[in-house]
């Protein structure tokens, strides 16, 4: 990211430079207001660090600004010595984002400002996949039905991440079967045990498991009303 530090205090500001720097961001330093409020209002940051007592305009002063003149909304990290409420609500007041007092921890500013900017990307990853009742996260390789915890085998798995992940698609049985067993040839049957385990274990507490067979084809995800097909 590409972050844009005013502070006027040069060990601090040098400390915070070459740490964000040297973790891949673009950095560029203000050491006064004005300079800040001229680089600040450029655009061309993802996050401002900013400190309060300034040379120029000071923080406070530059932060409602920013907000209020130059109609930015770039995330702006107060960071300061001023450690009372009153200088926080003042900080969040004037439009700052959130408020970090010295002496601070390097890594907990880069948290911070990632946190900051991931937010206003609407980055937040959710990367679990849900379908109904269903929920799977598949990262712990975990299942819930209906907020309840369910064990499924590896190969029941990995069906349910291919059948979840492409909704209403029809998947054949060749193509399920190569999926779990590769170039082995599986009994006859052994596919169509697996999934019956897994509908079991889906079954949500009305009864309904949303896998589909698709005669003479093979399955797929879908809403069934009623009882399982
Ligand atoms: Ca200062």
């Amino acid at each position: 990211m590409r972050v844009l530090i005013i502070e006027d205090d040069l060990d601090i500001a040098g400390n915070l430079y070459e740490f964000l720097e040297g973790r891949g961001n673009v950095v560029d330093l203000a050491r006064d207001g004005v300079t800040g409020m001229h680089l600040a209002v450029s655009g061309d940051f993802d996050a401002i660090v900013l400190d309060l007592g300034l040379p120029g305009v000071d923080g406070l002063g530059l932060c409602r600004k920013l907000r209020r003149e130059a109609m930015q909304d770039v995330p702006v990290l107060i960071l300061t010595a001023r450690d009372l409420l009153d200088d926080k609500l003042a900080a969040f007041d004037s439009g700052a984002d959130d408020y970090l007092v010295k002496p601070f921890a390097l890594r907990e500013v880069e948290a911070r400002l990632n946190a900051l900017v991931a937010r206003r990307r609407g980055r937040v990853v959710n990367k679990r996949l849900r379908y109904e009742a269903i929920e799977y996260d598949p990262d712990k390789l975990a299942v819930t039905v209906d907020g309840r915890s369910v064990h499924l085998s590896r190969k029941c798995l990995r069906l349910l991440e291919m059948l979840i992940a492409s909704p209403h698609r029809v998947f054949t049985r060749a193509e399920l079967e190569r999926e779990l067993w590769g170039d082995e040839h599986p009994q006859s049957d052994s596919l169509r045990s697996h999934m019956h385990m897994l509908r079991r274990a889906l079954t949500d507490v009305r009864g309904n498991a949303p896998i589909e067979t698709v005669h003479g084809v093979g399955y797929r995800f879908a809403v069934i009303d009623g009882r399982q097909a």
